[in-house]
Order: structure tokens, then sequence, then C-alpha cells
């Protein structure tokens, strides 16, 4: 059944409703924006540096760390950095946002869409390791709205047959697996500060990489290919070996991060929060279930909360009439005219089975408790006189 995108504009935010997304500024960066437009350095500069230093200790132990334009940017270097090249093969997520596949066209690489697990939309492990040829060049993969993979499984796999991880975590910043960074489990791991994420900068992104000389490459390369220290500290010759871009942060975009770092225990709590009284309230429903990670090993910070319904369409309707907003998010990339010459005979049963089912619901740090019980009791409500 097609339907209408007019059937669900966005809300207008005056009406007294729940929106699927709100961005998390916090209250200090009024101040701290002032202060930098009143700088010397509004685009990259000291606090970029404090940026990725501090980012580098709270999430990613340590690991260096580049902060770049978007998390599209982060992907980008990073498979310049997987050093992959036209024709090369690279196994992906047919289901993700399309941020993770397509600099792997600017490359010319080779698609090979991966089915998801029916458990959390996540790649299928398996049909990964079923997937690998002597061309796999990289293997990505995504943490879905903040439920993580199975890391030690692809660790495995990537050690295995020696082909580099590439992680995805821009919807699964400060998680952590084993009690460890998820970022100690890839080779790269890419975050995205886009508006809606956990923390923002309007848009920006980082880079984290296991190999420190690839730290500093990806550092060369994201300002034109210029050494740029070296340069402001006085070196009058100049060479570019390798072709860059202009994929930086600003300071500004820095400024409003760091405030929000400070934020982010509570960050981690009100999603978290939210997302378990979804799981919790909406259990032992007919033809309704919940996405959630269910292992002890996984110490997650939600982003999305996604169920999985019979009656997807019924359901987004009448929420809406209740003022709560719903959407899609993702599609399967498989689905778009971009990506189809990867996808000629191959078939995604797992994504079939769903394709029409899924649903994410409203999580973010404005919402109160009681917002997100009003929310499930309305699925509840609705699905029990459908
Ligand atoms: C948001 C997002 C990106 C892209 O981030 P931008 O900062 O918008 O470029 C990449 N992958 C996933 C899974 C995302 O959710």
């Amino acid at each position: 059944m097609k339907k209408n995108f007019r059937d669900f504009p966005l809300l207008e935010s005056k009406n007294k409703h729940i929106s699927l997304f709100y961005p998390h500024i916090s209250k200090d960066s009024y101040n701290s924006i002032k202060k930098v437009l009143s700088s010397r350095w509004i685009g990259q500069g000291p606090l970029v540096d404090k940026f990725e230093e501090n980012f580098s200790k709270k999430f990613c132990n340590n690991m260096p760390t580049v902060a770049v334009g978007s998390g599209t940017d982060a992907l980008h270097l990073a498979y310049i950095l997987a050093n992959i090249k036209e024709n090369d093969e690279v196994i992906c997520p047919v289901f993700t946002c399309t941020a993770t596949n397509i600099p792997l066209l600017y490359l010319k690489a080779k698609i090979k869409f991966a089915d998801v697990d029916l458990n959390d939309l996540n790649i299928s492990v398996d049909h990964v390791e079923k997937l690998i040829t002597k061309k796999t060049k990289a293997i990505v993969f995504v943490n879905y709205g903040g439920l993580l993979c199975n890391l030690e499984k692809l660790q495995k796999i990537s050690k295995k047959y020696k082909i580099p991880l590439i992680q995805d975590a821009a919807q699964s910043l400060g998680a952590k697996y084993n009690g460890k960074s998820i970022t100690e489990f890839a080779d790269f791991t890419i975050f995205s500060f886009q508006a809606i994420k956990h923390i923002t900068s309007g848009d920006g992104g980082a880079l984290v990489c296991k190999n420190k000389n690839l730290a500093k490459k990806a550092r060369i390369i994201r300002w034109f290919g210029i050494d740029r220290p070296k340069k402001q500290g006085g070196t009058w010759e100049n060479d570019i070996v390798d072709i860059g871009y202009k994929y930086q942060m600003t300071d500004i975009g820095a400024a409003l991060l760091l405030d929000s770092m400070k934020e982010f225990n509570f960050i981690k709590k009100r999603r978290n929060q939210i997302h378990n009284i979804y799981v919790k309230l909406l259990k032992n429903i007919s033809g309704l279930s919940c996405l959630a990670n269910n292992s002890k090993k996984i110490d997650p910070v939600i982003w999305l909360t996604t169920i999985i319904c019979d009656r997807k369409d019924f359901l987004q309707k009448k929420l809406r009439s209740k003022l709560i907003e719903t959407n899609q998010v993702h599609f399967r990339n498989d689905r778009y005219s971009i990506f189809k010459k990867f996808c000629k005979g191959k078939k995604f049963p797992n994504m079939d089975l769903l394709e029409n089912k899924y649903l994410v619901i409203p999580t973010h740090t404005k919402m109160s408790d009681k917002d997100a019980i009003l929310v499930a009791n309305n699925i509840k409500d609705i699905l029990s006189k459908a």
C-alpha cells in the first residue's frame, strides 16, 4: 500500500505534540558561542583541538580522534584510509542511513549488501561471513539506533579473514561492550554530530583510528592535504602529496559539543530511561514488539526506539491524530536507484519481512517520563481497538 507523504507532514512545533526528534543544546552554549564569535578563531582553531582531546578521553579510550564537518566526511576519510579503490568489494548493511553507503560510490567501490538481523535490524553477522571473498576490502557495520551489533563476533571475523572493520557509530555514541569503548573493536569508528544526534554541532563528525599514522594522514587530508600546524608554525615551503578535502570542524561547532559532552550523563540517562519505559510498557501486546539489546555485555546509549508492528500504517495514522510524531527514519538502501546496480538478483529475506513493519517512535532529551508513558499508552490503546 503506497502512502501519500502528505498524510504525515512534520507537526507544527507550536502545537502541543510529541516530536520524534529534538536537538540537545546546553544552556551554557549561548555564552560559549558569544565568546567564540568575539575571538580570533571561528573556523578550525584551538577549541577543535580541545574537543578532540576531551572526546578521545571520554568516549574512545584515548584513541586518536579527528574532528570533521560531518559523519559522512568521517566515513569518506575512513574509506580512503582503508585504501578502498575502484571495484574493491565492501560489505555493508542494507538497512542504514544512506550516509553509510554513499561515500563508497565516490570511490567507485562495489557494495555487497548484507541482510538485517531480525532481532535488532543490525547487520546479519552470518550473512557478512557468507559474503566474504578474496576481493573484500572492508566490512562496514552500523549500531542501529544505539543497539549494538555483536562486536566480538565481527572482530573475530575481521581477524580470521584479515579484513578491516569500519564501525559507523553515528547512532551509538558513548556505548560500551564488555565494559570497553566500542571504538576498541574496529579499525575505524565514525561518529556524527548532525542536528538530531546524541550531541550536536549543527553538523559535525569524528573519525577514530586504531592506527596513529593513519590518524595523522586524516588530519592532513581533512584540510586540502596541507600540514596545517607546520604551515601555521612558519614553514615556507609546502607540498601536497595526497588530494585533500575541506572536511574540518569549526570552533563554533566544537564549543557546542564541549558543552553537551559535560551533560552526557544526563543525555544517556534520559534516552535510556525513555527507551526502557517503552520496552516495559509495550510487552506482551499481540502484533507488536520493541527492538532492544538483550545482552548483559552491552551498555548502550539509545538513540532510536523502533517498534515492529503488523499494523504499522494504521498505528502511525492514529498516533498522528493524537499529535505523536513517528517515522520510518531509514529505508532499505537496495531500493534506492543509486545502489540498484549492486542488487540484481540479490535477496534480503529478513529485510523483506520487516520492510513494512518497523516504525520509529519519539526518544529525545526534551521528553519526560510522562511523555513516554503517554506515547506507550496510546500505542496500547490504538492496537487494542484495532
Ligand atoms: C547520521 C548518520 C550518518 C551521517 O552523519 P552526517 O553527520 O549527517 O553526515 C551516518 N550514518 C548513520 C548511521 C547516521 O545515523
